[in-house]
């Protein structure tokens, strides 16, 4: 595996393998790897020849008083990872590579971007798509795989590249998870045993809903009842807070009023100072 820090460098390499007729795919991370973004990669590597992994904790997605600064950052520990599953070229710009000589352009999200982690998280949708549309500019892959997890980002993407006419492949990667539901996250490695504990409800209060669904109801309202009482189940020492639980179509993420296959039901829970997504598309 190859690490290149600088845009020239890597323009050069890439070059050189779309003139030997290569296949490129984009896996975007901000490091702290763990199996979900390693799952990524697997799936990139069925899709193409070359696979760059770009690693750049984008301070753009931070909204203030945020975790930028102690986002978890571990090079070595990164590199080893991508290099031995299989990656071939990592790219881990600095922050002044990225944006240096003072950079006020943004691409700014249509109304999916409002609600939900949009409206939790102010500028973060506008971030992510601005530096995703510097990535694809950069690398120019044939196909880029970004996370089910991170659904709002997944619709959003999906917009940028269709409305912008990238000329891209989208591809969508189910969400990896612990043994015990637990969505695989880089926040994961902030939370306490309890918080730790606490946190399976997110997955099992999407579990109960689907259950609830999949048993004749459709009502979005009786669906969220029963996640909230999943996730206000009493749990010693690290109780949930819900920021939302969202039921809504696939397209623009508006509410849903009536719950059918393809619905997204989407929640942010808080447990003490992390933040903790999930989601599931139902009947997928
Ligand atoms: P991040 O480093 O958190 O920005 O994530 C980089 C990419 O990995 C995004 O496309 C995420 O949606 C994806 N990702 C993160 N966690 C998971 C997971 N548990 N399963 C699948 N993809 C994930």
């Amino acid at each position: 595996m190859d690490n290149i820090w600088e845009i020239t460098p890597l323009r050069t390499r890439l070059r050189a393998e779309r003139v030997a007729g290569k296949r490129i795919v984009l896996v975007p991370t901000m490091g702290s790897l763990h199996e979900g973004h390693l799952t990524l990669v697997d799936v990139a590597r069925q899709r193409g020849d070359v696979v760059v992994m770009t690693l750049f904790v984008n301070p753009l997605q931070f909204a203030p008083g945020e975790d930028f600064d102690r986002y978890p950052r571990d090079f070595a520990r990164d590199a080893a990872l991508a290099a031995s599953r299989g990656v071939d070229i990592l790219f881990a710009p600095s922050v002044e590579e990225m944006y240096g000589g003072g950079r006020e352009l943004r691409i700014t999200g249509s109304s999916a971007a409002n609600g939900w982690e949009g409206a939790i998280r102010p500028g973060h949708f506008d971030g992510v798509l601005t530096v995703v549309a510097k990535l694809v500019n950069i690398v120019q892959p044939d196909a880029a795989c970004f996370g089910q997890k991170d659904i709002q980002q997944v619709t959003l993407v999906r917009q940028l590249i269709r409305e912008l006419d990238f000329p891209i492949e989208f591809v969508m990667v189910p969400t990896v998870r612990e043994s015990d539901g637990l969505a695989l996250s880089s926040r994961n490695v902030y939370l306490s045993a309890t918080e730790r504990h606490s946190a399976t409800a997110l997955s099992a209060s999407l579990g109960e809903a689907t259950a609830v669904w999949r048993a004749g109801t459709t009502d979005p309202g009786a669906l969220r009842r029963v996640m909230e009482s999943v996730l206000s189940t009493r749990r010693p020492g690290a109780p949930l807070v819900a920021d939302y639980i969202a039921i809504v179509d696939a397209l623009e993420l508006a509410p849903a009023t009536r719950v059918v296959p393809g619905t997204i039901i989407a929640l942010a829970v808080r447990v003490g100072k992390t933040r903790l997504i999930d989601n599931i598309i139902l009947g997928a």
